[in-house]
């Protein structure tokens, strides 16, 4: 790539009215352009086995998979445009490495954890508000906050063991909420022995993990912590900066602040998709002049 038009204005987690979107995918696709993104990806969410309000059923994905190969063509001249999906771990039988969504033609795959099974009363939703989570934990999770770390750690190892996708999505996300029950839980070494251990792991088998901004501008997070980026180096992990928009209006939010801190933690270098490949490229000096 030419390195006079780098501008890393890309972005690959990206929901639409497919799943819980605020608006049509072409939406994001204009405000991209106009925003000068050079490379977009769509990733709404995949189907699970019950309906939720924020996932597509699997009869949505045909429609979806062509409404994106309708405006690749469409904007051929003005935007890489790709075809991603977020699937959720959410047991053996519905996850990333599932025959459906590995014969699905995607261009990549973000593997996510939402859900976690509740002591008996089946699956609950633990990506929600921080005061909703304090909510939940005694209600379904016997107030054991530890055993639900780990459980959700649990899943996420296992999402990577099995794969079936490309990027890790917001990484350490339930650590927001739990932190919000136990303030000082990233300083705890047990807490910090977890996140070795996984990054470790997903070091290991050679997955992206992307710098999720969705939160950044309301909550001052990226997901996975910045406390974790000198991790992400000594461990050569690829990284990405994601906003995980679910209006067109966010598509860009946070993305500069992220790109700052990562270049701050030492990583120089973000993943692109061009050309239908994923490329090594570098953090721009210049996106810093006025910030
Ligand atoms: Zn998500
Ligand atoms: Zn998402």
């Amino acid at each position: 790539m030419n390195t006079n038009t780098n501008t890393n204005l890309t972005n690959y987690h990206s929901h639409c009215s497919f799943c819980d979107g605020r608006a049509p995918l072409e939406d994001f696709v204009k405000a991209a352009i106009e925003q000068g993104f050079t490379s977009y990806g769509v990733s709404s969410h995949a189907p699970l086995p019950f309906s939720t309000r924020w996932t597509m059923e699997r009869e949505d994905v045909p429609p979806y998979l062509e409404e994106i190969a309708r405006l690749k063509q469409k904007y051929a001249a003005e935007i890489e445009l790709y075809s991603g999906m977020e699937i959720d771990y959410l047991d053996e039988d519905s996850n990333p490495s599932i025959s459906y969504f590995r014969e699905l033609p995607l261009d990549y795959r973000i593997g996510s954890v939402h859900m976690l099974e509740s002591l008996e009363d089946g699956i609950i939703d633990i990506d929600v508000s921080k005061e909703r989570f304090r909510v939940l934990l005694p209600l379904y999770f016997g107030n054991d906050l530890q055993k639900l770390v780990n459980t959700y750690y649990d899943k996420l190892m296992r999402m990577v063991e099995l794969g079936g996708f490309d990027i890790v999505g917001h990484a350490d996300k339930m650590s927001y909420n739990a932190s919000y029950c136990q303030p000082d839980l990233l300083e705890q070494d047990w807490y910090n022995r977890r996140i070795h251990e996984y990054f470790a792991f997903i070091a290991e088998r050679g997955l992206m993990v992307e710098i999720n901004t969705k939160a950044y501008q309301t909550m001052g997070v990226f997901f996975p912590n910045i406390k974790y980026f000198p991790l992400l180096k000594e461990l050569h992990i690829p990284v990405l900066v994601n906003s995980d928009a679910h209006f067109p209006a966010k598509i860009n939010s946070g993305r500069t602040d992220a790109l700052k801190a990562l270049k701050e933690a030492g990583i120089d270098e973000v993943m692109e998709l061009h050309g239908g490949k994923w490329e090594e490229v570098c953090i721009c000096d210049t996106l810093f002049v006025n910030h």
